[in-house]
C-alpha cells in the first residue's frame, strides 16, 4: 500500500490522478489533497478518498470548511494558507506526491516534497522551468525518484536506457536526439494575421487533449513546448541542440529517443493523461489506467511536421532562454504566466503574449540561475513587475 499525496488534486491532473488511484484501492492510500479555492470539489473529493489532510491555499475560500469537513463525517485535518501547503507537501515518509498544482505557486510545495517524499511525480512543468538546477540538486541529495508526468517527458523517460541496466555508457554517449512531439494546438492552421482577434474560449479549446486553461493557452501559443524543452533539459541532462520539437497533430506518438545507431523509440498511447499518471503512479510495475487502448488501424495515419516559429514566437522565444541558461527561463515563465492570465481576463490579445515574453526576457537578459527557492521567488517577482509595465503598451 503506497500513500500518496495530490498537490492540485481539484484541477485537470488532479482528476486522471484519483480516477487512477481509485481503480487500484488495494495499492494506493490518499495522505493528503491540496487546492487553492474549489473548496466544494475538495469536500467532495474527501468524502470519496478519505484524506487525514487537506489543504486550501487561499484562507478566505476555507472559511466554513472545517465544519462542512466535520458533518461530511470526516475527521480530516484542514490546512489553510500558503505555508501549511509546502509543510503537507514536505510531510515526511510519504510514498508519492504528485506535483500539480498549476504555474510559480507550485514550486515551494514541489521542493518541499522533493526534499521529503520517496517519490515526486512532476506535472508542475513551471517548477523545473523556474529552478531546474536547484531542483534535480535536491531531488538528488534526497534520492527521491523523479517521475515525469507531462506526457512527452514520461515518453521519453520511458524510451531512454535504464541508468540501472547493464551497460556502463552513459545515455549522453548513446542518445543522439530527444524529439518532443506537439500537436500544433488548435491554431496549427488558422491564419497568422487571425490570431490577434482569437478569444481565451478559442485558444482552450485544445484538438486533444483536455486540460486547465493556463496549460490551454501554453498550447495553443506553444510555450507549452518551449517550457518542455527546458524540463528536458534539465530532467534528462541534454544540451539544447539535441532537443527538436516535431509537429504531430494525432497527438499518438508522444516521444521520440533517438539512438547513435540510427534506431528511434517512440511511446505510443491515446491522448489520455490517465496513461502517463498510472505509469508513474506504478513505477515499476505496469497497472491498468482506464485509457481505452490504441487502435491503430482505425486510426491509419500518423502525420508529422517541421513546427512554424514564425506562426509560434514563443517557441522560439523560449528556445531563446534556454540558450541563455541561468535565470532566463524563469524570468521567461514569470512573463509568461502574467501574459498568459492577462490573456485569460481579456485585457491583452493573443498575440501580445509573445510580445510581453519577448520584451522581458530582453529586459533582463543576465539574471543568474536561482540557488534557492528564495533567489527563484525573488527573480519571479522581478520579471513579473516588468510583465505588467508591458501590458501598457499592449493596445486592447
Ligand atoms: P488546473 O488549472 O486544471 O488545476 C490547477 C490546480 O492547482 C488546481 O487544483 C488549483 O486549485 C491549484 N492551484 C491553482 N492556483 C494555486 C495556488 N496559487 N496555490 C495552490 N494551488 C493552486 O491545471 P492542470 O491540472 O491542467 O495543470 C497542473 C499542472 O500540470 C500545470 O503545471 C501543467 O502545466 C501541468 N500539466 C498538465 C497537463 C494536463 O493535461 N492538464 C499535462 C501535463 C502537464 P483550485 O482548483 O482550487 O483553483
Amino acid at each position: 500500500m503506497k500513500t500518496i499525496t495530490v498537490l492540485g488534486a481539484t484541477g485537470s491532473i488532479g482528476d486522471s490522478t484519483l480516477d487512477v488511484v481509485g481503480r487500484h484501492p488495494e495499492r494506493f492510500r490518499v495522505h493528503a489533497l491540496t487546492a487553492h479555492g474549489n473548496v466544494e470539489k475538495l469536500l467532495q473529493l474527501a468524502v470519496r478518498h478519505r484524506p487525514e489532510v487537506v489543504s486550501v491555499t487561499d484562507p478566505q475560500a476555507a472559511a466554513g470548511m472545517e465544519a462542512r469537513l466535520r458533518s461530511a463525517g470526516l475527521a480530516t485535518r484542514l490546512a489553510v494558507g500558503p505555508d501549511e501547503v509546502v509543510e503537507v507537501a514536505g510531510a515526511p515518509g510519504i510514498d508519492c506526491v504528485m506535483a500539480a498544482i498549476v504555474g510559480a505557486a507550485g514550486l515551494a510545495p514541489t521542493l518541499a516534497a522533493a526534499r521529503a517524499a520517496r517519490s515526486v511525480m512532476l506535472a508542475n512543468k513551471e517548477a523545473i522551468v523556474m529552478a531546474g538546477r536547484l531542483f534535480i540538486q535536491t531531488c538528488r541529495q534526497s534520492q527521491v525518484a523523479l517521475l515525469p508526468i507531462d506526457s512527452e517527458h514520461n515518453a521519453l523517460f520511458q524510451c531512454l536506457p535504464s541508468p540501472h541496466g547493464p551497460s556502463g555508457q552513459t545515455t549522453g554517449e548513446a542518445v543522439r536526439r530527444l524529439i518532443l512531439t506537439a500537436s500544433g494546438g488548435p491554431f496549427r492552421t488558422t491564419p497568422v494575421a487571425a490570431l490577434d482577434s482569437v478569444s481565451p474560449d478559442q485558444a482552450c479549446a485544445h484538438p486533444k487533449w483536455s486540460m486547465g486553461r493556463k496549460i490551454s493557452v501554453d498550447s495553443a501559443t506553444m510555450m507549452n513546448k518551449g517550457l518542455e524543452l527546458i524540463e528536458a533539459h534539465y530532467l534528462f541532462d541534454m544540451p539544447a541542440s539535441r532537443l527538436e520539437v516535431l509537429i504531430h497533430p494525432q497527438s499518438i506518438v508522444h516521444s521520440l529517443v533517438e539512438y547513435m545507431d540510427g534506431s528511434v523509440l517512440a511511446q505510443l498511447g491515446n491522448p489520455d493523461m490517465r496513461v502517463p499518471i498510472a505509469h508513474a503512479l506504478g513505477y515499476p510495475d505496469r497497472i491498468a489506467s482506464g485509457a481505452s487502448l490504441l487502435d491503430l488501424a482505425a486510426i491509419g495515419r500518423l502525420e508529422f511536421e517541421t513546427p512554424d516559429e514564425g506562426r509560434f514566437p514563443c517557441l522560439r522565444i523560449a528556445r531563446e532562454a534556454l540558450a541563455a541558461g541561468g535565470g532566463a527561463p524563469c524570468v521567461l515563465n514569470a512573463a509568461n504566466e502574467v501574459g498568459v492570465a492577462e490573456f485569460l481576463s481579456g485585457r491583452v490579445r493573443f498575440s501580445d503574449i509573445a510580445r510581453i515574453n519577448q520584451a522581458v526576457l530582453e529586459a533582463l537578459p543576465q539574471a543568474d540561475a536561482p540557488d534557492s527557492l528564495e533567489e527563484a521567488l525573488e527573480l519571479d517577482k522581478r520579471a513579473r513587475h516588468l510583465a505588467k509595465q508591458q501590458l501598457e503598451r499592449c493596445p486592447t
